[in-house]
Formats: C-alpha cells, sequence, structure tokens
C-alpha cells in the first residue's frame, strides 16, 4: 500500500477545507526572508531582512532556532499540492522558491563546514555531544538536532513534492538535504560520546536520514542515520518491555519512526551485496527494528492512550494505565502535546503500510479528528499545545507571529496534508483502499474513473459515485475496498440499490467499474471509555466523535505560563466534574443505555444522557471553540470504587523526573551554573559539578500547609553529598547522602518536610563545595501531608 497522488484528490468537506483554508493563509503571512536571517548570519553572510523572528526563534535567549522554518518548508510543498488553486499554488510557490535559493546562497557561499546549513553554529552540537563549551560561547539551542531534523525533513518534503512542479526548486533541496546529509556523515564519524548525543531530543533524525538514503542511495546516508538509532530502547521494546514511564514522548515517538524507516531501507541495501557483506549486523537486527516499532505501537495506545488518542502528561509518559492520575492528580492542563499526535499518525501510517493492519488505520482515524482537528480554532487557525483531559478546561491556540512553538510547526504540517490517509492504493492488487469518511473527489486516472463521495458527518452516511472521467474513452475496472471502522457495531450496506453481505469485521471488497453507486449508513451508537485505572473515570463517544460537555463562556482566554514560552489553558473548578447516575449501582454502561441525539445550530449533534441527574449537553470535542469544556467525568454513585482507587495514593503537588535541559526543567525555571545532566540506569540526572548550583521552583498552586519533598537519589553515590535548601517563607537547609541499603533497586528516596504559609511558589536549590561533585538527583516530588 501507498499513497495516491494528492494532486488527484480534491476536498469537499466544508470543515476540512477551512481548516486547510486557514493555514495557507498562515503561511503566506510569514516571511521566508526572516526565517533566514538566522541561516545568514550563522554563514557570516549579510541577512536580507533587518531582523529574524522571535519567539522560539530567537537568538538572545533559549531557542529553537530554525526548527520552524523546517516546517515552513514542509506545509508549503504539501500546500502547493493539496491546494489546486492556481493562483494560491504560485503564491505559495515564490515563497518556497525564496527559502530555498536563499538556503542555496549560504551553502554555496558559507565559510564553515561545508554541507552545513543552519540557524545556529556547530558550536551548539558540539555541546550536546559532550565537548566542552564555555559558557559566553553558548548559542542557547536547548536541542539542535530536532531544529536540524525539522530543516532537512523540509528539504525533502520539498523535494519530493515539488517534483513535478518545479524541477529546479526541487533539485536545488535535494542538492541540500544531500550535502548536509553528507556533513551529518562524516561528523558522527568523530563523535565523542554517542550515549550523550542520545539523551537529548533529536527529533526524527534517524527516520529523516533514512528517507534521504531512500532517495540518494547514498551508503552514507544510511550510516549517519544509525548513529540515531537507539538499539538498546529497541531491543527493550521488541522484548515487550514497557519502559516508558517518564521518558520524554515526543523525543521519543520519532525515533520508532525511524526503527520503522531502518527496517525498510534493509530493502534498499539487499541489492547491495558488498555493503551487507562488510555489516552483516545489519541482516542479523532487522527484524529487532520492525518489532520496536509494532510493539512501541502498542504499548503507547493500549496503556498511555488517552479516547481522544493523545498521550503525555507534561509532555511525558508516566506509568502504563496511570491515565486517571495523571490527568486529575499532576498537571491535568498539560496532558497530550498535539505534536506527540502528529507522530503517532506518521507512525501508525508507515506501521500500516509495512503490515497491512487496519488496527493502525482506526487509530488514525480517531486522532485525526480529536486530536489533530480539535487543535485548530476554525475561525484563526491557530492552533493547540497541550489538550486537557478533565472538566472545566479551555483551548489556548498559539499567537501568530512571536511564538511558533512545535505544536504550531508540526500543526501547519497536520493542516496541509489532510487529505493525505484518506485513501491508499496497492497497485499490484489494482486496489483503492478508502480509509477516512470525508466527502472528496478522486480522480484515477489511469483509469479514466473518479470517485465521488459525499459524507453526512451528522449521521454517518456516504455514498460513492464512480464515474468515468472522459465517457467517450474505455475505463479500466479497480478494486474499491473500504474500511469497516471499529465503532460501527452493524451498517447498511448497498451498491446500485443491493444489500451488500460483509465479508468480514475490517473491509468491504468490491470491483467497480462507471456507473457504480454504494450507499453506507454507518449508524453512530454512543460508548463509553473508562481509564484503566479508574472505572468511574469516562469519556463518551459517538461514532468517531469523542463527546465534550459543553460549559459556557467564562475566562475563556485566561492562561498560564508553561515551559519555555508556553501558554496552557486554565481549569475553572467550579464546574462540577462528576457525572449523577440514577441508578445507585455502579455500571458505566448505565450511562449510554438511554440517551438522546439533538440537532445543534453549531455542531454536528449534541447529546444529552438521560440516566443522569445533570442536564449537560455534549457535543464532538473537535468542534469545541471558544468554550470550557470537559472530557472525562467522574460517575458519583461509584464513589466506593473512587475510594478503593485512591487509597493508596499520595497526592502529589508537582513533580520532576526529567532532567533533560530543555522544557521539563525550563517549565520549574532551572537556574543553573557549574552543573550537568546524565543518564544512570535509564534515568535522568542533574549533578552539581564542584562549587556548582542549580535549582528549581515549584509551582504548589496555591496550595498551603504541610509537605513533603521527596529527593530520588542513586544508592551508589553514598560517598556524595548535596546540599539542599528549601526557600519557602523559612528556609530549610540540609545536607543530604544517600544511605547504603540492600535493595534491588538503584534508588533511595529521602524526605524532607517542610511547612508553606504563603502562596509564593517554593524554590529548592541544590549546591556542593568546591571540592567534589554532588551526587545525583534524580528525582523530586512535592506531596501534601494529609493526616486524617
Ligand atoms: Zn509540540
Amino acid at each position: 500500500m501507498h499513497n495516491i497522488s494528492l494532486q488527484d484528490l480534491y476536498l469537499n468537506d466544508s470543515e476540512l477545507l477551512t481548516a486547510q483554508q486557514h493555514t495557507v493563509d498562515y503561511l503566506l503571512s510569514l516571511d521566508a526572508k526572516r526565517f533566514l536571517y538566522e541561516f545568514y548570519r550563522t554563514a557570516n553572510l549579510t541577512p536580507i531582512t533587518s531582523e529574524g523572528y522571535q519567539g522560539w526563534e530567537r537568538s538572545n535567549e533559549i531557542n529553537f532556532r530554525g526548527h520552524f522554518f523546517g516546517h515552513f518548508l514542509t506545509a508549503l510543498s504539501q500546500a502547493i499540492v493539496e491546494s489546486h488553486q492556481t493562483e494560491i499554488q504560485n503564491e505559495l510557490l515564490e515563497k518556497l522558491t525564496t527559502a530555498i535559493s536563499g538556503l542555496s546562497y549560504v551553502l554555496a557561499n558559507s565559510e564553515g563546514s561545508p554541507g552545513y546549513i543552519s540557524a545556529f553554529r556547530e558550536i551548539a552540537l558540539d555541546e550536546v555531544e559532550g565537548y566542552e563549551v564555555n559558557q559566553e560561547e553558548r548559542e542557547n539551542v536547548l536541542v539542535p538536532w530536532y531544529n536540524l531534523d525539522k530543516v532537512l525533513a523540509g528539504l525533502i518534503a520539498t523535494h519530493v513534492n515539488l517534483a513535478d512542479i518545479d524541477h529546479e526548486v526541487a533539485r536545488q533541496a535535494l542538492d541540500l538535504a544531500n550535502s548536509f546529509g553528507l556533513y551529518v556523515y562524516h561528523r558522527m564519524q568523530l563523535l565523542p560520546n554517542r550515549n550523550q548525543l542520545l539523551t537529548i531530543e533529536y527529533g526524527a533524525m534517524n527516520a529523516t536520514l533514512y528517507d534521504l538514503f531512500n532517495l540518494t542511495n547514498d551508503n552514507r546516508h544510511f550510516k549517519a542515520a544509525t548513529y540515531f538509532d537507539e538499539f538498546e530502547l529497541f531491543e527493550e521494546l521488541s522484548n515487550d518491555q514497557d519502559v516508558l514511564a517518564e521518558k520524554h514522548a515526543n523525543t521519543t515517538i520519532p525515533k520508532f519512526l525511524g526503527a520503522l524507516k531502518h527496517y525498510q531501507a534493509i530493502d534498499k541495501l539487499l541489492g547491495d551485496e558488498a555493503y551487507l557483506a562488510l555489516n552483516p549486523i545489519l541482516l542479523e537486527n532487522r527484524e529487532i527494528y520492525l518489532k520496536a516499532a509494532v510493539n512501541f505501537w502498542d504499548i503507547v495506545v493500549e496503556s498511555h492512550t488517552y479516547v481522544t488518542g493523545g498521550n503525555s502528561q507534561s509532555e511525558h509518559f508516566h506509568q502504563a494505565n496511570q491515565l486517571y492520575y495523571d490527568a486529575e492528580n499532576r498537571q491535568g492542563d498539560c496532558t497530550c502535546e498535539t505534536c506527540n499526535t502528529y507522530n503517532m499518525l506518521r507512525l501508525s501510517k508507515e506501521l500500516f503500510k509495512v503490515t497491512g493492519e487496519k488496527k493502525y488505520l482506526d487509530y488514525f482515524e480517531r486522532t485525526y479528528i480529536n486530536a489533530i482537528l480539535s487543535s485548530q480554532h476554525p475561525e484563526t487557525g491557530m492552533m493547540m499545545y497541550f489538550q486537557p483531559m478533565g472538566v472545566g478546561y479551555n483551548k489556548i491556540y498559539n499567537r501568530p507571529f512571536d511564538e511558533f512553538w512545535c505544536c504550531t510547526g508540526t500543526g501547519i504540517e497536520s493542516f496541509t496534508k489532510l487529505s493525505e490517509s484518506i485513501y491508499f492504493y496497492d497497485n499490484e492488487a489494482n486496489t483503492l483502499l478508502m480509509n477516512l469518511y470525508f466527502s472528496n473527489t478522486y480522480y484515477a486516472r489511469e483509469h479514466n474513473l473518479y470517485f465521488e463521495t459525499v459524507v453526512d458527518r451528522t449521521v454517518g452516511k456516504v455514498s460513492i459515485n464512480v464515474k468515468a472521467i472522459e465517457s467517450e474513452k474505455p475505463t479500466k475496472m479497480i478494486n474499491l475496498k473500504l474500511r469497516l471502522p471499529n465503532w460501527a457495531e452493524q451498517q447498511d450496506f448497498e451498491m446500485n440499490d443491493q444489500k451488500q453481505a460483509m465479508q468480514n469485521e475490517d473491509y468491504w471488497l468490491a470491483t467497480v467499474m462507471d456507473g457504480d453507486v454504494i450507499k453506507m449508513n454507518w449508524q453512530y451508537k454512543l460508548a463509553v471509555s473508562a481509564a484503566h485505572d479508574n472505572p468511574a473515570y469516562v469519556a463518551f463517544t459517538y461514532g468517531p466523535y469523542v463527546l465534550s460537555s459543553r460549559l459556557g463562556k467564562e475566562n475563556i482566554d485566561a492562561y498560564h505560563p508553561n515551559g519555555i514560552l508556553v501558554r496552557v489553558g486554565t481549569q475553572e473548578t467550579t464546574y462540577q466534574d462528576y457525572l449523577t447516575l440514577k441508578k445507585k449501582s455502579f455500571c458505566p454502561e448505565a450511562l449510554i443505555e438511554d440517551y438522546q441525539v439533538l440537532s445543534s445550530p453549531d455542531r454536528l449533534f449534541e447529546i444529552e444522557l438521560n440516566n443522569v441527574d445533570e442536564q449537560i449537553k455534549f457535543a464532538p470535542y473537535y468542534q469545541a471553540h471558544n468554550e470550557r469544556y470537559g472530557i472525562y467525568y467522574k460517575i458519583r454513585h461509584a464513589q466506593e470504587m473512587l475510594a478503593v482507587n485512591n487509597e493508596n495514593r499520595t497526592v502529589s503537588l508537582v513533580d520532576l523526573s526529567l532532567f533533560d535541559g530543555n522544557n521539563s526543567e525550563y517549565t520549574h525555571h532551572l537556574e543553573q551554573h557549574k552543573s550537568e545532566i546524565g543518564v544512570a540506569e535509564g534515568k535522568t540526572y542533574r549533578q552539581a559539578n564542584p562549587g556548582g548550583a542549580f535549582s528549581y521552583r515549584f509551582d504548589l498552586k496555591r496550595y498551603t500547609g504541610a509537605i513533603k519533598v521527596i529527593l530520588t537519589l542513586h544508592k551508589e553515590d553514598v560517598d556524595s553529598k548535596l546540599n539542599c535548601s528549601i526557600k519557602g517563607d523559612t528556609t530549610i537547609a540540609q545536607i543530604i547522602a544517600p544511605i547504603a541499603i540492600e535493595t534491588k533497586e538503584p534508588w533511595v528516596k529521602v524526605e524532607i518536610e517542610a511547612t508553606v504559609t504563603t502562596n509564593e511558589p517554593v524554590r529548592i536549590s541544590f549546591s556542593t563545595d568546591a571540592s567534589s561533585s554532588s551526587a545525583r538527583l534524580f528525582g523530586v516530588e512535592i506531596q501534601k501531608v494529609t493526616h486524617e
């Protein structure tokens, strides 16, 4: 199975068209030259504008510069293919041409290393690869390989998407990608510390280099990619071990896209016996890469995924099957980073192409609607970062010109490839597979046939008309395969007015020709989905749509800052976060036994539950904008269940368990000098070097009272010390050291009790003396001390 040509596919769904149009308008409002500003400066060339962009693209403070430019290239190239309007295509192409020729100029005239095209100096790479870099030399680029991956991916997308549209721009883009790929290859030969490289977010650097290899057939690009394969992690996942707890989700997901691309790239190498003879390990290990990607996907979707298809809390995976705890007892405003779903969709699509398994398509539909479409404001076209799952939240969208978040970058990509996975085509079987049900027209030109699909999404009615493109010419038959969605328990199916029997649960397949008419009625039903760790914590779906409650517009624009320049929605806790079952017994199914579907002026439909005391209207979450909403509700009369579930839970106020030198630490306002991060036993830590110190600020969300600060240390650090001071209204200073204990686990927990009497955040500082390094700090957790 592979993707069809998007030039032959026309979207007719009004919501998808609006989403696409907003994104095109946004792309056209951005200035390619301003993005090039830092690229020129880095190459010692005079920039063509007086200034660059700010936000994550800034250079004066911690930044991610270059990343958005890479997304911009990809999105422009996709929009050119998808837009179908010559005038708009020309405007988009002009921007893309400016961007690519700017980069070509930089490549030709730079005094830096051959092939190095970047918005920051190479010293930023030195830093993450384990070289000593002086403070004043630093570039403040947190995750340089991540940013470079986006640029390389943008060049490859430009080459692929423009191949039939503008040969010259397509050729230049490949030249740039090729040179950069060789730069990476040469740089990797000198890499001092591979483990260090792999700990710092690098996007899909392995996947992107395998894509490049796929285009160039240059083994050096393949080799360069392998440096970014985290084989130890792949082995763990290939053994079905869920080692995801506390890993940064958006760092981890693309690694497995890379694993899968590695597996696919071996196909190409099979023709190169000489290379394989030199590297026999490639064939030996090949299946591990596939298994790793397959198992990773299963683990994420089964044990770490909310009803919308989203995952993570504060950008991290946590313990398996703990979604209730993560959404309600950790910071609920930071669940489900949108980038993660963009990457899970990429992985799902590729896994489907390799394995043919339908479960990837079912997940694709759920996530495409409820995590991607849900993230864009239907009037402004701006996009979300986190998507809260609890009750009382609002949606917060990026500002267009001074933020440039990761999720805005992946967002402009998602909304310029909305039609990409509607169909797949299998050449050998001459089969067209319809995956997503949105109104569209597709021209199968080789067959002289077109498919006009009209979908009434309010009720789930689909009709497909097959017609000849040129009626006077012969047509060629084609097999049409329709995905039967996993949420549709029964469906009415007709072809040319004849009722159709279903061949199996997954697909309906028939040979079709000019004049055929297929009609389907999916019959939506209300379904309930509970969290693994709390059967009384539930969300609802109706057909493919996740529902959310309609709660009103109170403080609709309120937000608070998070991480680096990120803004997140707020929770109005005045809204009731439970539903009261009229039946006294606990049974989530009772919730959906009796309900009404109502028509709505601004949503596909609204639903009212008849078996609960509350009169709350639910409607599709993806359409929830300009109002507060709730997705997961607690069920009252199931309080006993809740109590049982919470019995052994301590109430955590805040925790820090990932020392990434990135968003995780900067969310807590990291300040440091002479300290470093590292990894041991699969966990990250920060450690003060002799004379060094570091500190974090923890926001306890207006909590006052007794707290317990729990520090996680390593039992091997018995001879090291860590000075710790907790600065609240009074300062507690302690010198702590792990105590040697005989446990299987390497961790030692040290607890410090304190009292907080003001609403101010608490700062906790760590330091060591001038003669020795501190003990390594693997985690900080602050808990409420509750005395019953
Ligand atoms: Zn993101």
